[in-house]
């Protein structure tokens, strides 16, 4: 989608730290890391955020969730890892493509919401 900036970061168009990709989905760093590790796992293809998902993208989600799986064991979390997915203004969602952040490296507690 024009403008997109993790459709441009899908392309290549924005430079990015890859930790993964298949034919549907593409996996960076997040430039501004929350937790020591803090990896970003997006669609290929453009989706606003989860509110739009609907029975055409279970696949594609349900395959985005087996390579965060894989990621986590490459990276070596053994130790835990949170997936965080923010759909709309109260979530904080500041990119409208859809995309999974996986965070993991420290203990987060057992608190989501600060
Ligand atoms: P959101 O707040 O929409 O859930 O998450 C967007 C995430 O994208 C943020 O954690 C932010 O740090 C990350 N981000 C924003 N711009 C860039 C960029 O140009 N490159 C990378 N790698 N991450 C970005
Ligand atoms: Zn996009």
């Amino acid at each position: 989608m024009d403008g997109c900036l993790f459709c441009k970061i899908v392309c290549g168009e924005i430079p990015s730290a890859k930790v993964f990709e298949d034919e549907v989905s593409y996996a960076f760093r997040d430039i501004n890391p929350q937790a020591p590790v803090h990896i970003l796992i997006v669609p290929k293809k453009h989706i606003d955020s989860c509110a739009v998902l609907d029975g055409a993208d279970e696949a594609l989600v349900g395959r985005i969730f087996t390579n965060i799986a894989k990621i986590a064991k490459d990276e070596g979390l053994d130790k835990g890892f949170r997936v965080i997915s923010n759909s709309g203004d109260d979530a904080g969602q500041t990119v409208h493509h859809l995309h999974f952040h996986i965070l993991a490296g420290k203990n987060m507690g057992e608190g989501l919401v600060p």
